[in-house]
């Protein structure tokens, strides 16, 4: 199956969670056992040979092919999650979103500088989700970070916001 094949069953919903807006659900690609295979198989490919010793997904949509990359690559799984949610200390951060602000925590012992880490989220839209999980993830000064996106919508320049030496792949775009 080929990655335009993945593509064609993203289901497009209109109007969700607002008026105006087209999101992109993924579970219809989830539920599909051929397509949650290739998905696997095409995500894990980008990074077979560097090493990588940590996936770390956003919550929740991350949480999905997170474990499943993490596993493949023999590498363990972090998770990035809502404020209040994980048990141990934490480190947070904060970012702006369209109404109000969003925050996320790591726990303080997750990762170290001895990591190479994959940062993983479904989709990338404005790109404040995920630099915020890139602010945070470096604070460990691990040794490299590759962030991945199933789903890229080019039109909003989420990548824009990252610094330029940020190495992100992005499988289907929009
Ligand atoms: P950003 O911070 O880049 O603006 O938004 C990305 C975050 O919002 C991701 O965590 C993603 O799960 C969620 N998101 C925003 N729009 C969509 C969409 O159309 N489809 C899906 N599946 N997630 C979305």
């Amino acid at each position: 199956m080929s990655i335009e094949n993945i593509k064609e069953k993203i289901r497009d919903v209109k109007d969700f969670p607002q008026k105006g807006i087209i999101f992109r659900d993924l579970t219809t690609v989830f539920k599909d056992k051929d397509c949650l295979h290739a998905l696997s198989e095409e995500l894990t490919k980008l990074y077979k040979e560097k090493g990588i010793t940590k996936v770390v997904g956003i919550e929740s949509r991350g949480f999905i092919m997170g474990p499943i990359i993490a596993n493949n690559l023999g590498a363990g799984f972090v998770t990035l999650r809502k404020p209040g949610k994980l048990p141990a200390e934490t480190w947070s951060e904060s970012y702006e979103k369209e109404y109000g602000t969003d925050t996320i925590e790591i726990h303080k012992d997750a990762l170290n500088s001895e990591d190479i880490i994959v940062l993983h989220d479904d989709l990338l839209a404005t790109g404040g989700t995920m630099l915020a999980a890139y602010k945070l993830v470096k604070r460990f000064n691990p040794k490299k970070v590759y962030v991945n996106f199933i789903v890229e919508l080019e039109f909003l320049k989420g990548r824009d916001v990252f610094p330029p030496e940020v190495e992100i792949e992005a499988l289907i775009k929009y």
